[in-house]
């Protein structure tokens, strides 16, 4: 089979670029660095041309094929809508707030476009099994593209993981083990699993998780290109993220500067990181202007953000230091407030993760973050029913 470069025809794709050493690797299987095991980064040759209006004229979430290293089959992910939300709008004091609704992706979930890539990139290299460790969206979404692509995924949950990761996993046909603890406890029994490999041709492992291969934050790098051709070829001023890995954030200032740098768009937005204050790494990172440092004791009700080592903490924090944004951490009850507040004011239905962006944009706005004009983009990263549970409880602790 060609390689990937050699079959790339309408992208301008060159290779996957080792962040720590440099090395470039071509295979369509890459996962780390074969010197030195540091992050690949795929790298385009942006010289040539590309103009917002040939993307315009395409439809899919993968429309964007020349900032891509392949386009993946995938089953209806991307192409998500961006909504306008007039109530806070008004509530932050800014020109306008629309919310990128990942909700609408297969299994629901932002996950869902990194894993269109990984399965394909699995698929391609031959290997039989998609295997992570992950905080539960993760492994729901590779055991739904594993299946697409009819190959296995094992995913290794917490046992904190949502009742519907668990259950969709299994429907889904993916093997899981669930794993007492947080997420920590579910990656260190993934690595130990993988070290006890038997022999390669009984089961060749894809490493799925965010940074494990250049496909996870490559995937998500067409959020950001779908929020500039809705803002009609404009940046917004600000997006507000929830982070956990820091795949999505690295993700969303990748696809900013390529669209700047051909033009597409001119300047890039600033960005700021929400977390939960139980487990802000990446906050306190860009607060303190170190690098991140792992979370000793993480503690939130949000469990896909309770990364206490996030694997992409440097471009994460990298990403909102060079947007000029911010990082802004949130209390659980603001949280769930803020994701019941976005329910009842704007019929939308938000995960908690969102809660925590929408609540660090209250603050942020308190703060003066934001210019009275200023157009702002908040992530949901997910279907708000996965979450139901811990917003309801909130609601009847507060006799609601
Ligand atoms: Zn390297």
């Amino acid at each position: 089979m060609p390689s990937a470069i050699e079959r790339s025809g309408m992208t301008s794709f060159e290779g996957f670029r080792c962040t720590d050493c440099a090395r470039t690797v071509t295979e369509d299987g890459a996962t780390r660095c074969p010197d030195c095991e540091g992050t690949l980064d795929a790298t385009y040759d942006l010289s040539g041309e590309i103009d917002g209006e040939a993307f315009e004229s395409r439809a899919g979430g993968w429309k964007h094929r020349e900032l891509l290293p392949f386009v993946p089959e995938g089953i209806g992910e991307g192409a998500t809508p961006l909504v306008e939300a007039p109530r806070l709008t008004e509530e932050l004091g800014v020109g306008r707030v629309l919310i990128k609704n990942e909700a609408h992706n297969p299994t629901g979930t932002v996950t869902d476009r990194g894993l269109a890539l990984v399965a394909e990139a699995a698929a391609r290299s031959g290997a039989d099994t998609l295997a992570l460790p992950t905080t539960g969206d993760g492994g729901q979404s590779a055991a739904a593209y594993a299946a697409r692509a009819g190959l296995l995924s094992r995913s290794f949950v917490p046992s904190r993981a949502t009742f519907i990761n668990k259950a969709m996993i299994n429907v889904h046909g993916g093997d899981m083990r669930v794993v007492e603890g947080r997420f920590d406890d579910a990656k260190a029994a993934y690595e130990a699993e993988r070290e006890e490999l038997p022999a390669a041709d009984e089961e060749t492992w894809f490493p799925a998780a965010p940074f494990d291969s250049p496909f996870r934050h490559e995937g998500t790098k067409p959020i950001y290109y779908e929020i500039a051709e809705a803002l009609e070829w404009t940046a917004p001023d600000a997006v507000v993220v929830p982070v956990g890995h820091g795949a999505t954030i690295a993700g969303l200032w990748k696809g900013a500067r390529e669209f700047d740098e051909v033009d597409v768009v001119s300047g890039t937005p600033r960005l700021y990181a929400a977390q939960p204050d139980g487990c802000a790494p990446i906050v306190e990172a860009v607060e303190s202007g170190d690098d991140p440092e792992p979370w000793e004791y993480p503690d939130t009700v949000v469990g896909s953000l309770e990364v206490p080592d996030p694997a992409g903490g440097l471009p994460a924090v990298e990403a909102v230091r060079a947007s000029g944004g911010a990082g802004v951490a949130v209390d659980d009850q603001d949280l769930l407030d803020s994701a019941a507040t976005v329910a009842q004011h704007e019929g939308l239905e938000v995960s908690v993760a969102c809660g925590t962006a929408t609540a660090g944009a209250w603050e942020l706005a308190d703060e003066g973050a934001f210019d009275p004009d200023d157009t702002v983009v908040v992530l949901n990263t997910a279907t708000g029913n996965k979450d139901a549970d811990i917003v309801r409880s909130r609601l009847m602790s507060q006799g609601i």
